[in-house]
């Protein structure tokens, strides 16, 4: 992994300088580097996998000419007038061509995808013909070349047709089959080690005493991850000692490329965990000026990355969403996605001052219009994961937003456009 160069912090405690999202964002990519690792693999198991090399097409697609409707495959020299006869010579059934010749004055029935003879350079739809005892009269107006589909139209020999760095969908698995492709080198696995800390945290099946949660933090951080097709080490709930705190982190950066832990990083805990990681890597603590979010934690140890991300559930998917996926796809060699926000009208009032981004919950709808919308849902706390399961989208308000009145355009981030 690239050497790490600390940055300058800023966790001062005025809150003067607090980081722009942008500005972490750009920090991070500069201190990430990409993986080289790669492999070989089998076509249905690189689904979600990220492609190492542009797949180039080795042939034509399609292969041959051939024909894009049940009909008559004729030769265009015969198109004489809008009413004329032809004799049928044979029949070209998909993956069984006609071998034999089409002369002047003759024609055969062919089948969708069927390869067109040499001979025949147009096809007749069926419906516009009569056929009577191997005879066929065909009507209506015809241009040379109709309804040939030509070898090479859809991707020609040599041609590029996905690029290293796409993350493989079902469509490119089946696109990468058509060209007779079975095997393709796809980036190594990340592997990411996590863990939450708190002493209030329990474990399901754990009982609560008083004061005590149960942790989500691991579940959402390991669909969050699941998604991204990373390999996992779950390592529990770490207690707020400096002991146990120490062994996990070192750890973690035995077995992992990433290292995530939630919790610990805000003004009340970071001192001694500051402490630790200062002794055990570089590791930075930001204050950023977003909403939910704030504290931030990012360096490396020993090998391995570390984000310390905010422990409130919501800031955890905030914080995951916007910095740790754009670091973890740029780790894995994934090509950056494009940008899916789009502009709604609101149709509630929010109440906000402005220097800092918020990531408010939304829910976009359909109004009785057929027009999309976007309203919100409701108490936007950050430790409110409610508001999160409720959403389908992040209400983007920028830095210097001072509010949003009813009815006016806002920017948003679907949530199908997060993986
Ligand atoms: P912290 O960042 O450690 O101060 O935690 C902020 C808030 O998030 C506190 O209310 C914690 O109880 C809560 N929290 C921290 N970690 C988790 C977790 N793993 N699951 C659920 N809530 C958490
Ligand atoms: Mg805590």
């Amino acid at each position: 992994m690239a050497e790490f160069t600390p940055q300058p912090s800023c966790a001062d405690p005025e809150d003067k300088n607090r980081l722009s999202i942008d500005a972490a964002r750009q920090r991070i990519a500069k201190l990430v580097p990409t993986l080289t690792a790669w492999h070989h693999c089998p076509l249905r198991d690189a689904l979600d996998r990220v492609l190492h090399q542009d797949i180039v097409s080795p042939m034509n697609v399609p292969a041959h000419n051939n024909s894009a409707m049940d009909g008559y495959a004729i030769r265009s020299s015969d198109i004489n007038s809008d009413n004329f006869s032809l004799k049928q010579v044979g029949t070209a059934f998909a993956g069984h061509p006609f071998k034999g010749k089409v002369d002047t004055g003759e024609c055969i029935r062919i089948m969708t995808g069927a390869v067109l003879p040499d001979d025949c350079d147009t096809i007749i739809m069926q419906e516009q013909v009569e056929s009577n005892d191997n005879v066929i009269t065909i009507h209506g107006k015809h241009r040379q070349g109709q309804h040939v589909r030509y070898a090479g139209e859809d991707i020609k020999t040599g041609a590029t047709v996905l690029g290293a760095g796409r993350r493989l969908m079902p469509v490119d698995l089946g696109l990468i089959a058509s060209l007779g492709i079975g095997e393709v080198n796809v980036k190594r696995r990340l592997r990411v080690a996590f863990f939450s800390t708190g002493d209030e945290l329990k474990s399901i099946g754990e009982t609560l005493e008083a004061g005590d949660i149960y942790d989500s933090n691991r579940y959402t951080l390991y669909g969050m991850l699941k998604r991204l097709g990373i390999d996992m080490l779950d390592m529990g709930v770490i207690p707020d000692q400096k002991a146990p705190l120490r062994q996990a982190l070192l750890e973690a950066s035995e077995h992992a490329d990433v290292i995530i832990t939630t919790g610990g990083v805000s003004v009340g805990d970071a001192d001694y965990v500051k402490e630790l990681l200062a002794e055990l890597g570089q590791v930075d603590f930001w204050k950023i000026a977003m909403k939910p979010g704030r504290p931030l934690a990012f360096g490396q140890i020993n090998q391995a990355l570390f984000f310390g991300l905010p422990g409130n559930p919501v800031s955890v998917m905030v914080t995951f969403y916007q910095f740790v996926t754009p670091a973890l796809r740029k780790l894995m060699g994934e090509a950056t996605p494009p940008n899916t926000t789009q502009q709604v009208i609101c149709t509630d009032a929010i109440r906000k001052r402005p220097g800092r981004f918020e990531y408010q919950r939304g829910i976009l709808f359909e109004d009785e219009q057929g027009q999309t919308k976007v309203k919100i849902t409701g108490e936007q706390g950050s430790g409110i994961l409610r508001s999160m399961s409720m959403a389908n989208c992040f209400i983007l308000l920028e830095e210097q937003c001072d509010g949003v009145a009813a009815n006016t355009v806002v920017n948003v981030q679907p949530f199908s456009g997060l993986i």
